[in-house]
């Protein structure tokens, strides 16, 4: 039996026994359950199917994909940023391949728009040489780096010094994606069970054995859990209705994330994010992580954060032209100033438990790599 478990692992070690179960609870078993309906879990779910195992995926929220999986910016990466070698850097640029085939075999809609990280300051031209280094080391092997006009010939309302184009960054409608996961995990006999929370688990004689609640009565079981991080991300849309750009305009990496960039979804609608917010009392409130009780609003005020930092490559950007639009949160392993994790997926090699794969941190490039992080859980794992 395999568990995949999401985001945070219960403190407990999985070799106890859980407390507070009503004995004679219903039983039921499962060569392979998934815990979370979100990209990775409908993934993993997709390709322990397709590896011929019976697969269960348990879901605290009434719906599939309604946590981090549709807050994001839905960008395909190209692998630029993270660090060689690490799972981040493999499992993104591998997923950037197999997520392309995907799509352009299932119709489901993407578009490879490109896009360009540039430098508007002096200091940050050397950077720009850095990431090319990088990207090269990930074996991302199509950066152009230019000068300023070549790019603001390419997106004449950009301002900058020096670009790095990315040929093979895209966007992707991550609903789409995470719909036809899920009816391929569902034709090859998958069983999906909302509004249902793992709470604990234990190895058991037969395997692993989970224990699951009802969502609404999760408040009686959170004090197991470890204590994350968490960042939000807002966005903000653009109030005019054409596009300035026809790329994705990214500036360099900032603490916490990748800066405050241009996106564009597949309707051409324009949206400037994520920046990062830090939530201080995240940690406290677990149960909010498992239930999704996160607050997604959108302060209006942080517009005044926005305006500056995108007008340093997008100086005609109008007052009054930035719109509150939606936000999303950051399940993070590394906190304010921390150098940023990697992805980590833990098997039985590292936990000693048979069975259990943990993942924890998955962040983006989380979207990207999805089919790659299943496939490397069941060739690793299986
Ligand atoms: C602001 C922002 C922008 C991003 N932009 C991009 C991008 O452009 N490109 C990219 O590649 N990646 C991006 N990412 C990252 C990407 O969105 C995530 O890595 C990815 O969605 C993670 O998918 P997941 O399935 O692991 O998690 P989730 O989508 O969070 O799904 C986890 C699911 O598990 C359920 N769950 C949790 N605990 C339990 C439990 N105990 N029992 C039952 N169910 C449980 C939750 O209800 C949830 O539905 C971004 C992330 C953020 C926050």
């Amino acid at each position: 039996m395999l568990l995949l478990r999401r985001l945070v692992r219960a403190g407990r070690s999985w070799g106890t026994e859980a407390r507070g179960l009503a004995s004679g609870a219903p039983r039921e078993a499962a060569d392979a359950v998934v815990v979370g309906a979100g990209v990775v879990g409908l993934a993993a779910a997709r390709a322990l199917a397709m590896a011929g195992r019976e697969v269960v995926v348990v879901e605290a929220a009434p719906s599939f994909g309604t946590g981090t999986s549709s807050r994001n910016s839905e960008v395909i990466h190209a692998g630029i940023y993270y660090p060689p070698r690490s799972l981040k850097a493999r499992l993104c640029v591998r997923g950037k391949e197999m997520l392309y085939k995907y799509c352009e075999e299932r119709g489901v809609a993407h578009k490879r728009i490109s896009k360009l990280i540039v430098a508007t300051g002096a200091a940050e031209v050397p950077k720009l040489d850095m990431l090319l280094r990088n990207a090269k080391e990930n074996g991302v092997d199509d950066l152009q780096l230019m000068e300023g006009s070549e790019a603001m010939e390419m997106e004449p309302e950009l301002r900058c010094l020096k670009a790095l184009l990315s040929p093979s960054t895209g966007i992707i409608d991550s609903h789409s994606l995470m719909l036809s996961l899920l009816a391929d995990a569902e034709n090859l006999g998958t069983t999906i069970s909302y509004n249902t929370s793992v709470i604990s688990g234990h190895v058991g004689s037969n395997g692993l054995e989970l224990h699951v609640c009802e969502s609404k009565e999760l408040q009686n079981y959170h004090e197991f859990v470890p204590t994350p991080h968490y960042a939000r991300g807002c966005y903000f849309t653009l109030s005019q209705t054409k596009s300035p750009f026809s790329r994705l305009i990214y500036p360099l990496p900032e603490d916490g994330g990748i800066g405050v960039h241009v996106t564009l979804d597949l309707n051409g609608l324009v949206r400037f994010g994520p920046d990062v917010e830090w939530i201080s009392d995240g940690g406290k409130d677990h149960v909010s992580c498992f239930l999704n009780k996160f607050d997604y609003s959108v302060n209006p005020n942080r517009c005044s954060v926005f305006y500056p930092v995108v007008r340093k490559y997008f100086p005609n950007l109008k007052d009054g032209s930035l719109e509150p639009g939606y936000s999303g949160i950051r399940p993070k392993l590394s906190g304010p100033g921390q150098p940023p994790s990697d992805f980590v997926i833990q098997g039985w090699d590292v936990h000693g438990v048979p069975g259990l794969v943990n993942l924890f941190g998955i962040e983006s490039p989380g979207l990207t790599s999805s089919l790659a992080i299943a496939e490397h859980i069941v060739s690793k794992y299986l």
